[in-house]
């Protein structure tokens, strides 16, 4: 692919951590919310409500433990009277305990449950846009890359940009009860507190970016993963790995993968973790600086036993929180980058198809290529140039032509997959484009050569035809007779019911023949279409079924087109005007007799077939 080549062999350095750059990113948390919000309210509120339950209770547990302490002592004190206000305290402070466990498990099981939902429903938003983009999206490596992170990091980001947001809030005002506690004791152990977190926060961001950072420069490198995961193993692979031993090679490129990404993964880890360790030690510094203080305010008498309980708990948990608020900062700065490749992908700008015609401006025309000129994207020359063919409604063309030569890119332009670069194709007088988009389709009928095997029933690969006929199970009964395939289904036990495929249960394999007639059935589903275009449907099958397949569909007669791709000239003589191509220019044209007594290419190639056969 072109962008591995053009790659860096080393990660990216880490850009300096600019205030604006760290908060431009959190711009995708509206995003998240609005994901979360519309996926399951309930859920949404109840997580909210449990997150505030959360945030306020350990503040009313600290401060019971405060008042048990006094309790206890002022009981000392008077000889033993107020054990009833001693044991109300305790029991109190275990019903906030419970109160919080209570919260706590509620906000996991909200948490776990819309994390499947949202799940599901991030990889539905991927899907449906994946329905609507073009060909040539498929096709480039850029693209491929954003589809692909979008896919394998974005689907669990929205649900854990969410969690971290609530734990953020939670924190937050759990952070803010223990604050005010604590500033009975001082204002300055509040700001103590606060201050001790700071460089831990700015490292986690910038350690959040630069993992972000790796995620992105390798993601050529993960597809290349994936994809040696599927030849290796996938059963339409396994056959030629095994018989030309690609299994150890193929193994060891993908170790190799993996080690040069550990590589990378393994000294951001460990930076990660010594600079974490160091700050974490300066927080707990802060924590027995502060722990003195208090005890030392305690001895002096300046407050009592119990306060001091309080306002060792109040710090040691503030501090918690604090740390808890950095990291979710940190996270939430990790997913936001993350989710940006989701909404980079999401927003792929795909123009609608503008044309809206339902019929031609000179019906019965047919189809007409007018100096019609095409190169692929990134391609240094066209594979098709100054095009210029006509197509009578109820005549049958065939394209002859080595490998390469255009003849499948042709038919790609006039099913617009793709656009002619210069020149026009006219259906029945109007320009392709300007067809509407679900008529043009209906009117055409395709199989390409490398037609879709899906694993799916027998009756279903054929009904892809035409998608309203789906489950049609008449209609795809005709169809297979016009393809040649009803003889051999009614072999099968299970006929059209038949699991075809490998990868579930009881599927079966048919031959290229059999598949070929499979996808050539599902052509004659679209019985509405008078085009007919077969990419070399038939090379598969023997002369024999390969010209009864040509009579039937010559058959079908009335105002069809029927464009043909094939190599057997006992087929494409047959044709009524033959074209033939050389890398991508029209050398020759017309009828076999025409072609054959002007004693050029397509003469010298059907004389070289013919003599094999004598
Ligand atoms: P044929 O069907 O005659 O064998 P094609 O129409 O498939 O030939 O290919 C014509 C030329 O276009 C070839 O040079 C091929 O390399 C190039 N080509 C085909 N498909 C693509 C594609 N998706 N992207 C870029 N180039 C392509």
């Amino acid at each position: 692919m072109p962008t591995s080549a053009r790659r860096p062999t080393a990660p990216p350095p880490s850009e300096g951590l600019t205030l604006r750059a760290f908060l431009g990113v959190f711009g995708y948390s509206r995003h998240a919310v609005e994901l979360v919000w519309s996926t399951n309210q309930t859920l949404t509120v109840g997580l909210a409500a449990l997150t505030l339950l959360a945030g306020v209770l350990p503040v009313t547990v600290a401060y019971a433990s405060g008042r048990i302490v006094d309790a206890v002592v002022a009981a000392i004190r008077s000889g033993g009277t107020g054990v009833h206000a001693v044991l109300g305290w305790v029991i109190l402070e275990g019903v906030l305990v419970a109160a919080l466990a209570a919260a706590q498990r509620g906000l996991t099981l909200t948490r776990s449950l819309l994390r499947v939902q949202l799940g599901q429903r991030v990889n539905e938003l991927i899907l449906e846009k994946a329905v609507t983009l073009e060909l040539h999206h498929f096709e480039d490596s850029e693209f491929y890359d954003r589809l692909t992170r979008a896919r394998r990091e974005a689907s669990s980001r929205p649900v854990s940009l969410v969690n971290r947001t609530f734990s953020l809030a939670q924190h937050f005002i759990a952070l803010v009860s223990f604050a005010v506690m604590l500033a009975g004791f001082s204002p300055w152990a509040v700001l103590a507190l606060l201050a001790a977190g700071v460089p831990a926060f700015i490292a986690e961001a910038k350690f959040s970016g630069d993992a972000f950072r790796l995620f992105r420069w390798r993601s050529p490198e993960t597809r290349m993963q994936t994809y040696l995961e599927t030849v290796l193993a996938r059963e339409d692979y396994a056959k030629e790995v095994k018989l030309y031993g690609l299994g150890a090679r193929l193994l060891e490129r993908y170790r190799d993968i993996y080690r040069r990404l550990y590589r990378a993964d393994r000294a951001l880890t460990l930076r990660r973790g010594a600079w974490g360790f160091a700050l974490g030690l300066l927080g707990t510094l802060t924590l027995y600086a502060a722990y003195a203080w208090i005890a030392l305010s305690t001895v002096r008498r300046t407050i009592t036993l119990g306060h001091m309980t309080m306002y060792l708990v109040a710090f040691r948990q503030g501090q918690a929180d604090v740390s808890a608020m950095l990291a979710a900062i940190g996270g939430m700065y990790e997913d936001n980058l993350y989710l940006s490749t989701l909404y980079e992908y999401l927003e792929t700008d795909v123009p609608p198809p503008p044309g809206t015609v339902q019929r031609g401006a000179r019906p019965g025309d047919g189809i007409r290529f007018e100096d019609v000129t095409f190169g692929y994207p990134g391609a240094d020359r066209p594979a098709l140039e100054h095009i210029t063919l006509h197509v009578p409604a109820g005549s049958t063309l065939a394209l002859v032509g080595e490998n390469g030569s255009g003849k499948t890119t042709l038919i790609k332009l006039l099913t617009r997959l793709y656009s002619p670069s210069a020149g026009h194709i006219l259906l029945d007088g109007t320009d392709l484009a300007e067809w509407d988009e679900q008529r043009l389709r209906e009117r055409i009928g395709v199989i390409f050569q490398d037609f879709a095997r899906y694993q799916m029933p027998l009756g279903h690969n054929i009904g892809a035809g035409d998608e309203r006929a789906f489950e049609d199970e008449a209609r795809w009964r005709a169809a297979a007779e016009l393809g040649r395939a009803s003889d051999f289904i009614a072999t099968l036990p299970e006929g059209y019911h038949t699991q075809l495929g490998k990868w579930f249960a009881d599927g079966r394999e048919l031959s290229g023949g059999q598949w070929q007639k499979v996808a050539l059935s599902r052509a004659f589903m679209r019985t509405s279409a008078d085009v007919l275009v077969l990419d070399e449907p038939t090379a598969s099958m023997d002369a024999q079924a390969e010209a009864e397949v040509f009579d039937h569909v010559r058959e079908l007669g009335g105002e069809r087109m029927i464009i043909l791709i094939s190599h057997r000239f006992s087929t494409v003589r047959r044709a009524d005007r033959i074209v033939v191509l050389e890398h991508g220019r029209i050398l020759e044209q017309g009828a076999h007799e025409v072609l054959m007594r002007a004693d050029g290419v397509y003469a010298r190639l059907f004389d070289l077939q013919a003599r094999g056969y004598r």
